[in-house]
């Protein structure tokens, strides 16, 4: 197709989607649909007396952000710290979703944190769920983590008490924690979100968030065998990287799956590999961070760089990179704009190719064909989703970009059909982006009875995106509004659980008591913000809707106090390290 085609046919399906309710469409799981949060398991949890304690340190999650501020305190020396945590064991994300078919998108290799440290060995270049969770447990043992940890413990309220310099913290288990400092490791995945529709509490049948998910109802585990689901009609509502690893396994199993299509994902090959083991022996030490930085330089453009990592993500930087060589080899002005956007037409033209090629069933490769650039909505890696619409258990029900219309008593209803099922899975994501006190539901309130929700009511203000004016000893690990994001986000929280850690040892070894960041330093943060942004608003606002542009509204957002640090991940690590040693003296108050 042309590519003034191309551009046409983009933006009428991106219109078809927008909504006039935007984010407001989903619900939390919270009031009437409030067990769609809580785990399968209906045993209470283990009793345990409250504690009064005081802390130096209380992290709050024990998600990668918290795992890993762990590992720094215990590198700092630091012993007498607390981790406080919903869940029942270390792992975040990979604690509560383990539905069938989960792996990670990001290679082993760069995503699990500390590799060479705990000694574990990723059996396959993108591990599985159940791999990732077991990194977690063992890391956790490593850094003796256990036996600082409060399980099936959620912290409802986090108050600065002047008097005391200390954080005075109160748990939904009767716990009263005074911590020196506190560190919140909420993510970005921690709030499941649901679909605003109507019906859902009218279900008779099976229904819950793939991040809680069944296996009681199902058999089987995250690997498969989910014999129970044999002889049942289930409906997958999303199509993102959830759903698209879900459907291949209950496919082996339902009688019939039936996965409710919105919007296309852009689908390339994920070409999973064994891990090399004489390879993986021969890397020197220190290669995990050499390799990790090597894919933050490369997806940042900062070339020339070996691209050590060559995958999925990297092939479309390398892409870009080289045809802007090109045409800079060939003279004249570039407008490297039109050389990206010439290389995502292409790229995207291998996705619906690729669709094409896999899909045997023509109707169901076209319906299944995205048509938008290729960062619009997470890139997705499967060798089986679209493969599994061959099978004859599997139907794709597209809604032409309409979503599902209500749940009824027996299924749902959509593009005006009744589909009768005996479960729904909703893969409906996350509220990410969600501020750390709304992820974590507690109340947070610094200096003088300031909250947070008062602090950020005109927009986010930090410094670096952890530290804030009105919250001494205060800082958050995984921040990325006014931090930094790339898609590997255990470096965003490599980089933050450092700095934050970095800045406690020094308080307690030097005796200071309180550290607080000033205004002035927010506003300068500000200003090197915006210094480095990087206008993509027009390129957002092209997209297809998602929650990477505010369900395509992405004017409405505030753009330099929402958005990340514009000169890239490396830039930021090396801004916060400089900073500790040349500005933290003068931009903050101590006492
Ligand atoms: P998601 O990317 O937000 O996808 C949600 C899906 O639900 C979309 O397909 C969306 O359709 C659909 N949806 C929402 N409302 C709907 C409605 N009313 N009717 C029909 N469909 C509806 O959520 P996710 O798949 O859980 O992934 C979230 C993030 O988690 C990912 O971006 C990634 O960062 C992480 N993750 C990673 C992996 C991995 O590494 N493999 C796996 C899982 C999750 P639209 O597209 O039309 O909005």
């Amino acid at each position: 197709m042309h590519t003034d085609s191309l551009h046409r046919k983009y933006l009428a399906e991106r219109d078809k989607r927008l909504r006039p309710d935007g984010q407001s469409q989903f619900v939390e799981a919270k009031g009437d649909l409030a067990d769609f949060a809580h785990g399968p398991s209906t045993s209470p949890p283990p009793a345990r007396a409250a504690l009064k304690e005081d802390v130096d340190v209380l992290v709050v999650g024990a998600g990668f952000g918290g795992m890993l501020t762990g590992a720094e305190l215990r590198d700092a020396g630091i012993e007498n710290f607390r981790i406080a945590e919903v869940g029942a064991d270390f792992g975040g994300t990979w604690y509560w979703n383990q539905y069938p078919g989960i792996r990670c998108d990001i290679e082993a290799y760069l995503y699990l944190p500390r590799l060479e440290e705990v000694g574990t060995v990723p059996t396959e270049r993108y591990a599985t769920g159940r791999e990732i969770f077991e990194h977690s447990q063992r890391f956790a043992r490593h850094y003796r983590l256990y036996e600082r940890a409060l399980f099936h413990t959620k912290v409802v309220r986090i108050a600065w008490d002047e008097p005391s310099s200390r954080w005075h913290v109160r748990t939904d288990r009767g716990d009263e924690l005074r911590a020196r400092f506190v560190t919140l490791n909420q993510g970005p995945l921690a709030k499941i979100k649901l679909p605003g529709v109507k019906g859902i509490r009218d279900y008779k049948g099976k229904i819950f968030h793939s991040a809680r998910w069944d296996y009681g109802f199902s058999g089987g585990n995250s690997d498969g065998g989910l014999t129970k689901l044999e002889g049942k009609r289930i409906g997958v509502i999303g199509n993102g990287a959830t759903g698209v690893q879900i459907l291949p396994k209950v496919a082996q199993h339902a009688q019939q799956i039936y996965l409710f299509q919105r919007t296309p994902s852009a689908i390339a090959p994920r070409n999973n590999r064994p891990t090399d083991l004489d390879w993986y022996k021969s890397l020197p030490k220190g290669w995990q961070r050499e390799r990790k930085d090597s894919f933050l330089a490369t997806v940042r453009f900062t070339f020339p760089v070996e691209d050590l990592v060559d995958d999925c993500w990297t092939d479309f930087y390398v892409r870009v990179a080289n045809a802007v060589a090109a045409a800079k080899r060939a003279g004249g002005p570039v407008d490297v704009v039109a050389v990206m956007q010439g290389v995502d037409y292409t790229k995207m033209d291998e996705v619906r190719a690729h669709v094409a090629a896999v899909i045997k069933h023509p109707a169901t490769a076209e319906a299944s064909k995205p048509w938008y650039n290729f960062l619009c909505k997470r890139p997705l890696f499967s060798d089986d989703y679209l493969q599994a619409f061959n099978k004859p258990n599997v139907t794709l029900v597209d809604t032409d970009g309409r979503g599902i219309e209500r749940i009824t008593e027996s299924g749902l209803v959509a593009n005006g059909q009744a589909y009768a099922l005996d479960a729904i899975v909703f893969a409906t994501g996350f509220d990410v982006g969600a501020a750390p006190n709304k992820a974590g539901e507690y109340e947070l309130v610094g200096r003088n009875g300031l909250t947070l929700d008062q602090k950020w009511a005109n927009g986010v203000r930090t410094v670096h995106g952890t530290q804030m004016a009105g919250f001494p000893n205060l800082h958050i690990v995984g921040a990325v509004a006014q931090g930094t994001i790339v898609f590997n986000y255990t470096n965003v929280l490599d980089i933050q659980a450092h700095h934050a850690v970095e800045q406690i040892a020094q308080c307690l070894k030097s005796g200071v008591k309180t550290q607080e960041v000033t205004e002035a330093a927010e506003t300068r943060w500000l200003r090197a913000m915006r210094k480095n942004h990087h206008d993509l608003s027009d390129f957002h606002e092209e997209c297809t809707p998602g929650f990477l542009n505010n369900e395509g509204k992405f004017k409405d957002k505030p753009t330099f106090v929402g958005s990340s640090y514009g000169a890239g991940t490396l830039e930021y690590r090396r801004v916060t390290d400089e900073w500790r040693q040349t500005r933290m003296a003068k931009e903050t108050r101590r006492a």
